[in-house]
Order: structure tokens, then C-alpha cells, then sequence
């Protein structure tokens, strides 16, 4: 039996995460749950997974769920700390990391640091710390396993050694990326994108975030600096080609000139099943591929001047572990904007250039978490400042 802590459970993740630990209630049991907002959801999880704890946002919460529930509700913590609390605790082996944004890194690393199985949704945590989480996986016998589709696909395809993929006889490894809802755009009508638009993706239902991170291919940029992380591997050696179909969900091509694929309907259920009791492969619900209804399978090299911020993440990973802190921070900025309909589709990848830009000279690695945060709190106060002028311009 494993024990299981979800960050984040109230999510696209958590949901999809808590559907397969329903299909299998011999093989794991949900020891913790987190949510950040949906606190009527997160009362329906109690009642259907009982947890042992739950962490919500803030002490008024607390109350809420406890009314909710009232003498079946399990033990309640808040904040960052409770967070930290169930990522941690000795009761739990396996923690999947699905909070959206750097929100997660500190949980996520705390998990890394106490020893456990890390299941990996939140890339960001990847990008902002990613010298720093790899050290705390090495140093504390941390298990860490993506659940990203292209990056469980290459572990899929990879060697059982596959954390230091730039030791075996690998050539490179190439991402697929479905080109989001606008690689065949007008490349002019980009910056008239409504909300609504960019966040319909075209294959995958995922949280808003990671929807508009998609469309912007921010996505694949963060993704690429994950999978540096994950797999010990250059950026020369990570490469990303589009696939529209999202079948062929991430390749990796061998010296001898093999390359292996991992192919599935593009649900989140297959990787995370695959993850969920690893090294077994369990009932996801997900049916394999029909070949004969597959028409096509296409491929086609990422435009770079529609898609500029697939540029910026690769220099961020080349400048270092500061500039991609940056990059996240700004980008969550300017995502969050675009959300609230205060800046324009095309501002949110003119965001991050421009504080990137600022950060030019930050080439440094940070010794600690809190390093990390300052540097992370600068690049948002960079990223509000060019979002707040941009405003006033737009006013005069
Ligand atoms: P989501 O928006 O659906 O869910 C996010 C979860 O994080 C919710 O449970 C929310 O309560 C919690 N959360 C949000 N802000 C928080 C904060 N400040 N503190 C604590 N908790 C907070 O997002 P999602 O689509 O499930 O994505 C989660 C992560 O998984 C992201 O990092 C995303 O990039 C990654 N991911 C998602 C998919 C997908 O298909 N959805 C695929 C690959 C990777
Ligand atoms: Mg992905």
C-alpha cells in the first residue's frame, strides 16, 4: 500500500491524480490533500479519499472546511508550513507535486529533502531551483518521477539510468509540441487573442495557467529546462518539434540512429499511471491507440518569430539558474494579467524579454530557498512595473 499526499488536489492534476487512487483502493490510500480555493471540493475529497490531513490556504478556511464537515473532518493545517507539513511528514512515500507556479517549489523540495517518492507536475518548481532540487534529490534518496507527458514519455524511452541521460548513449532528446491553439495563426492578429481563445486548447483540458503557458509556448520553454534538470542533459541536446496530433508524446534518439517514441491518447491519466507504482504499470482507464483510425502523424520545426518565448527559455538555461527564476516569475506576472484582461496576448512573452533584459547580468546560482525567493520577488516587482507603464501609456 502507498501512501499518498497530493498537493495541489483540487486541480486538473489532483483530479485526474485522486480518479486513478479511486480505481485502485488496494494499492493506495490517500494519506493528505491540499487545495488552495475550492473549499466545498476539497470537503467532497474528505468525504470520498479520507485523508489523515488537509492543508488549505489560511486559518479562515480552517474553519470553513471544519463546519463543513464537522466531526468527520480530518485534521486541518494552512499555509506554506502546512503545506511543507504533509510534503514531509513520515507517514506519507509518495507525493504528487501538482500546485501550479513557484507556489510549489518549497513543499516540493521539502518533500525531496524528506526522502520521498516526488511525482512531478510542477515544473516551475524545476525551472526556478533546478541545481538546487536536483542537489536535495541526490543528497536526501529522493525518488523523482515526472508526470509531464513529454518528459514521462522520454522516461518511458529511456535506459533504467535515466537521470544522467548525457552518460548513456543518448544523441539528443526531442520534445513534441502540439503548436497550441495558434501555430497556424495569422501571426499580425496575435496580439487580438481574447482569454477565451487562448485558453481552448486544442488536445489537452489542463488549468488555465499551464492553457495560456501552452499558447504562448512558454509550455515547451519551461519544459525544456525541466527536462535539463530531469535528465542530466545539455540544452544543445533537447530539441522540440510540433506535433499537432499530440500522439507521439516526446522521442529520444539514440547514437546508432534509433529513436524510441512513447505513443498514447493525450490524457494525463496514461503518465500518471505510469508514475503512480512505478516501476509496475497499472489500469488507467485510458484505452490504447485504434492504428487503423490514425489518418496522419505530422511533424513540423517550431517557428520562432510567432513563438519568441521558446527562444528565451533556452537563453534563460543558457544564462543560468537566476535568469530562469526570473523568466518563471515574469511569466506568471504577465500570465496572470492576460487573465485579468489588463495586458495583451502578445505582452505576456514582452514581459518576460523586457525582464529578462533587467536580469541580464544574473548569471549567478543561488545557494538556498531563500535566495531563490528574493530573486523570484525582484523579477515579479520587474514584471509588474513594465505591465503597470505599459498601462499608463495606454491611458495618456
Ligand atoms: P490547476 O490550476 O488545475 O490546479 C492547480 C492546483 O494548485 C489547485 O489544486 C490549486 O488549489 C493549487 N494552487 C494554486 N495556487 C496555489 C498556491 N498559491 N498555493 C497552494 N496551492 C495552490 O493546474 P493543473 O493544470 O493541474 O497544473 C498543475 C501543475 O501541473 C502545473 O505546474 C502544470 O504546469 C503541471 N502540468 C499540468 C498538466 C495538465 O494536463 N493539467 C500537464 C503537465 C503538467
Ligand atoms: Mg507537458
Amino acid at each position: 500500500m502507498r501512501f499518498i499526499t497530493v498537493l495541489g488536489a483540487t486541480g486538473s492534476i489532483g483530479s485526474s491524480t485522486l480518479s486513478l487512487v479511486a480505481q485502485h483502493p488496494d494499492r493506495f490510500s490517500i494519506f493528505a490533500l491540499s487545495a488552495h480555493q475550492q473549499i466545498e471540493k476539497m470537503a467532497h475529497l474528505c468525504q470520498q479519499f479520507h485523508p489523515r490531513i488537509v492543508c488549505v490556504q489560511n486559518q479562515s478556511q480552517v474553519k470553513i472546511l471544519k463546519d463543513l464537515l464537522g466531526s468527520a473532518c480530518p485534521a486541518v493545517v494552512y499555509g506554506e508550513n502546512g503545506l511543507i507539513e504533509i510534503a514531509s511528514d513520515p507517514s506519507t512515500d509518495t507525493v504528487v507535486a501538482a500546485i501550479v507556479g513557484a507556489a510549489g517549489l518549497a513543499p516540493t523540495l521539502a518533500a525531496a529533502r524528506a526522502g520521498k517518492t516526488v511525482l512531478l507536475a510542477n515544473k516551475e518548481a524545476l525551472v526556478v531551483a533546478g541545481p538546487l532540487f536536483i542537489d536535495a534529490v541526490k543528497n536526501h534518496n529522493c525518488t523523482l518521477l515526472p508526470i509531464d507527458s513529454e518528459h514521462n514519455a522520454l522516461l518511458q524511452c529511456l535506459p533504467k539510468n535515466f537521470n544522467d541521460a548525457n552518460a548513456v548513449e543518448v544523441d539528443s532528446l526531442l520534445l513534441t509540441a502540439s503548436g497550441g491553439p495558434f501555430w497556424r495563426r495569422d501571426h499580425a492578429t496575435l496580439d487580438q487573442v481574447s482569454v477565451a481563445e487562448a485558453i481552448h486548447h486544442p488536445k489537452w483540458t489542463m488549468g488555465q495557467k499551464i492553457s495560456i503557458d501552452s499558447a504562448t509556448m512558454v509550455n515547451k520553454g519551461l519544459e525544456v529546462i525541466e527536462a535539463r534538470w530531469l535528465f542530466n542533459m545539455p540544452s544543445t541536446k533537447i530539441k522540440v518539434v510540433i506535433h499537432p496530433q499530440s500522439i507521439i508524446h516526446s522521442i529520444v534518439n539514440y547514437c546508432d540512429g534509433s529513436s524510441l517514441a512513447q505513443m498514447g491518447a493525450p490524457d494525463m491519466k496514461i503518465p500518471i499511471s505510469h508514475v503512480l507504482d512505478y516501476p509496475n504499470r497499472i489500469f488507467s482507464g485510458v484505452a490504447p491507440l485504434d492504428f487503423s483510425q490514425l489518418s496522419e502523424l505530422t511533424f513540423a520545426a517550431p517557428d520562432h518569430q510567432r513563438f519568441p518565448a521558446l527562444s528565451l527559455c533556452y537563453r534563460s538555461l543558457d544564462s543560468g539558474q537566476i535568469a530562469c527564476t526570473h523568466l518563471n516569475a515574469a511569466n506568471e506576472v504577465a500570465v496572470a494579467a492576460f487573465l485579468n484582461e489588463q495586458i495583451k496576448f502578445t505582452q505576456i512573452t514582452q514581459t518576460i524579454e523586457t525582464v529578462l533584459h533587467q536580469s541580464i547580468r544574473e548569471t549567478g546560482l543561488c545557494e538556498s530557498l531563500e535566495e531563490i525567493i528574493e530573486q523570484d520577488k525582484i523579477a515579479r516587482k520587474n514584471a509588474h512595473h513594465f505591465i503597470q507603464s505599459s498601462l499608463d501609456q495606454l491611458r495618456r
